[in-house]
């Protein structure tokens, strides 16, 4: 139905609590990427919240198609989010409520050739968010004061540091290049384990970069030759300027544009062959 006739009741716990979990999936040439592995973390994400899964997922598979057959463009983006449902309000989960399931899917915007190029800014904060942030769950403020304080100072991101060391960033994974080695903070509570982290660190393994996925300190995050930001969206992006400081020469990396590259050359390769079997 258009987006602006869809309603939900306003006891919905994902109204009143932020009591959910979503995803975003990437589609290109209609095709969800990467979906086995978007739910695999929407089952993990239901699983730590104690919410059963509404659908199977060949019937979340077959919703996604009919959605992104019904909204324009070729490549989209699917936004999913599942609450615990309306139910009297109460912090305890209801002993009977429907989850409101919620789809919408929107255009895909591919970053601009000028900001590839020049990549972008990016400031440092403290990272004050709740010890579950390997959930991804609809209660987003800590993420939405952090984004913002990067917009209010015209930067493009938040890289956020907890106890001196890297988590990641609001909206995205963040990694470092050091003495020519990619360096990524392992999965832990502290990050969303990232769809767009796995293919990196996949790409890295299958081309023999240089990598350690490690505890990355604040100082090494400072004096990065490169340092990059991951997500569905933004797909790799290097951030170029951090705190108003250049990272390296201020310009996109070298090991940047290999992985940009493979990046691509892996999309591509992902999309001709999904092309060939159906969703
Ligand atoms: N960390 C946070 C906090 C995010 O919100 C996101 C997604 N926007 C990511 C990391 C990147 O995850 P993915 O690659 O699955 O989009």
């Amino acid at each position: 139905m258009p987006l602006d006739e869809a309603r939900i009741p306003v006891l919905d716990r994902g109204f009143i609590f932020g009591d959910g979990v979503y995803e975003v999936i990437p589609c290109y040439s209609r095709k969800p990427f990467r979906l086995k592995e978007h739910l695999r973390r929407l089952q993990s994400n239901l699983d730590n919240i104690f919410l059963k899964n509404p659908y199977p997922d060949v019937q979340w598979a077959g919703l996604f198609a009919q959605l992104v057959t019904q909204n324009e463009g070729e490549d989209q983006h699917i936004y999913l989010h599942i609450t615990r449902g309306a139910a009297k309000r109460d912090h305890a989960f209801p002993k009977q409520a429907q989850p409101t399931v919620f789809m919408m899917s929107m255009p895909l915007q591919a970053t601009s050739p000028e900001i590839l190029r020049t990549g972008v800014v990016a400031i440092s904060a403290q990272d004050n968010r709740w010890l579950r942030c390997d959930i991804k769950a609809i209660s987003l403020l800590p993420n939405v004061l952090l984004r913002q304080l990067a917009v209010d100072r015209g930067a493009a991101e938040t890289v956020l540091l907890r106890d001196g060391f890297l988590t990641e960033g609001a909206a995205s994974n963040i990694f470092v290049v050091k003495n020519g080695v990619l360096l990524a903070p392992p999965k832990s509570n502290l990050i969303l384990p990232g769809i767009t982290y796995d293919v990196v660190l996949e790409l890295a393994r299958a081309h023999a970069i240089p990598h350690e996925v490690r505890a990355v300190s604040e100082t090494e995050v400072r004096t990065a030759q490169e340092l990059w930001m991951t997500s569905s969206g933004k797909e790799v992006l290097a951030i170029t300027t951090l705190d108003k400081r250049p990272v390296g020469d201020g310009k996109p990396g070298k090991l940047f544009w290999r992985m940009y590259d493979l990046y691509q050359a892996y999309k591509a390769a992902v999309i001709r062959q999904s092309e060939a079997q159906p969703i």
